[in-house]
């Protein structure tokens, strides 16, 4: 029985004298929840304990770097993806110590997503192996569906029916989610084997004819990844991508640029934003740089720009500039950007803008029936095989993750009000249903975006994940 066992209350007394250990779960093993391990034991005293939680067998990687595909590539230059703030080489002189390490990878390479995965992997290996890490670190494969709390108790992880997880401090790093179906008149169509909603699992295109047509709902860099596989095993038929505007990413400007400064301090508003935004791109371009160079540069100021935009001006952001963000901000790598473009010239791959409005299942075929954007016509395509790219779900009032549905039910939780992810403090700390913060409960990665907005790719969560060790360092 503990004498008092608030998280707040450091390294308790059992009744019988005894120190005990302070407990911090991190529920998700993905990139995300491993670093912040990794931070956790660095920083915290050799009598806090973290446990590490993930259902899936593969830990340290999470569905981004779970890909075996090669030409998956990075949409980030391996110059940009070490795991640390404060080692930007970490990764590059890791792939440099690869027995098959290639010649020519450097700073500005793209490189196979996979061989990410393998070095977070990897890191975690090491920690592992460090003196002491075994008492300290403990992985643990499940899948936690509950978190319950008593007052002033410590909280308990529910895996399944019989297990438990007692924990002082917990993190939610749960990460991404498969896409939202999109709206169409008959929802029986997504119980067909015609559908296939997660694009990301291992058998999205299993036994599919190769000269099939086939649907891909969604523009974006999850579709690029679905043609590029597509493509990897030899599909031969017409590749049709579907979105509202059919705008598909950018690529990234070849070669390494030099950063620019803005000449100007960010302003507040969205209008002078993107005023100032254009304005920089025209000059960065007149001075030989890119717009990339000038997206790139304002990268580090992206959490203080949205957070300083009042919440008017980040719903108009949501709803006008959203996609034009995107696909400016989340570019391609070169050699991806000319196979996506290739598929286009040679007329494999087409790009629709428009408005779905029904699919139903055939005895052979489905038959997709969508509205043109700007157009009063209809237009019909017969399909195959469809597959949602429509990038992750974020609206977690409509996500159907057991955990995520039970945290909300329970009031642990709520959903930030841009429906971006969780409502979270700038630290990370939970908000529950009425609003008031948890001192228990934690999140990092893209469940955080609605505080962040950009807390997708590597570069943010890193920094995310060593703030908020540092913060729970200072509570365990
Ligand atoms: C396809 C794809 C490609 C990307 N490419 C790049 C890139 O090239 N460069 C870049 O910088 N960023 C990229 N990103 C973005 C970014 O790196 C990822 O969003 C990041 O990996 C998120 O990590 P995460 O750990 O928060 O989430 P995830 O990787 O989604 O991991 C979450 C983990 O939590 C586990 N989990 C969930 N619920 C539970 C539960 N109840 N109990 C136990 N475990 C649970 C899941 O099984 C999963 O392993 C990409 C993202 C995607 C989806």
């Amino acid at each position: 029985m503990w004498k008092q066992s608030s998280a707040a209350s450091n390294r308790e007394v059992t009744a019988e004298g005894a120190h005990r250990m302070t407990a911090i779960a991190i529920i998700g093993a993905g990139f995300s929840g491993t670093l912040l391990a990794l931070h956790l034991l660095r920083r915290t005293p050799a009598s806090v304990r973290v446990v590490l939680i993930e259902r899936h067998n593969r830990f340290a990687q999470g569905p981004a770097y779970a890909t075996g595909n090669p030409s998956h590539l990075l949409n980030v230059p391996a110059g940009r993806m070490s795991a640390f703030h404060d080692r930007p080489s970490d990764f590059l002189e890791w792939l440099a110590r690869q027995p098959d390490a290639a010649s020519d990878v450097g700073p500005a390479s793209f490189v196979p997503r996979r061989q990410f995965g393998v070095y977070i992997r990897q890191l975690l290996h090491e920690e592992l192996k460090r003196p002491g890490a075994a008492d300290r670190l403990e992985l643990v494969r499940g899948d936690v569906a509950a978190v319950e709390a008593e007052p002033h108790g410590p909280l308990s992880l529910c895996i399944g029916a019989e297990r438990r997880i007692a924990a002082d401090l917990a993190v939610l790093a749960i990460g991404n989610f498969p896409p939202e179906p999109p709206v169409i008149a008959d929802p029986a169509f997504f119980d067909t084997p015609f559908y296939q909603p997660d694009p990301w699992a291992g058998d999205t295109l299993n036994s599919l004819d190769p000269d099939a047509p086939v649907l891909l709902i969604g523009t974006g860099l999850t579709m690029v990844d679905t043609v590029i596989s597509l493509e990897d095993a030899g599909h031969r038929g017409p590749i049709h991508a579907l979105s509202r505007r059919g705008l598909t990413p950018r690529c990234h400007a070849a070669g390494a640029i030099a950063p620019r400064r803005p000449g100007a301090a960010i302003p507040d508003r969205l209008t002078d934003s993107l005023r100032m935004l254009r304005a920089e791109a025209r000059r960065a371009q007149r001075e030989g740089s890119s717009w990339q160079a000038v997206l790139d540069e304002l990268r580090p100021f992206g959490r203080d720009l949205w957070q300083a935009l009042p919440p008017q001006d980040r719903s108009r952001f949501l709803r006008h500039l959203r996609p034009w963000w995107d696909v400016h901000r989340h570019r391609l790598a070169p050699a991806v950007s000319q196979r996506i473009e290739a598929a286009r010239a040679r007329g494999q791959l087409m790009i629709h803008a428009g408005r779905i409005e029904s699919i139903t299942a055939g005895s052979e075929r489905a038959t997709l029936v969508y509205r043109p954007r700007g157009a009063d016509e209809r237009r019909t395509l017969d399909i195959a095989r469809v597959v949602n790219c429509a990038g992750p779900a974020c609206d977690f009032d409509r996500i159907p993750h057991p955990l995520v549905r039970r945290l909300l039910k329970d009031g642990f939780v709520r959903p930030d009000p841009h429906r971006l992810g969780l409502d979270v403090t700038p630290s990370g700390a939970l908000k529950d249903r009425s609003g008031a913060i948890s001192r228990q409960l934690f999140a990092v990665g893209p469940v955080t975006r609605g505080a962040f907005w950009e807390m997708t790719a590597v570069p943010d969560i890193r920094r995310q994940c060593e703030l908020l060790a540092a913060q729970l360092a200072m509570l365990a």
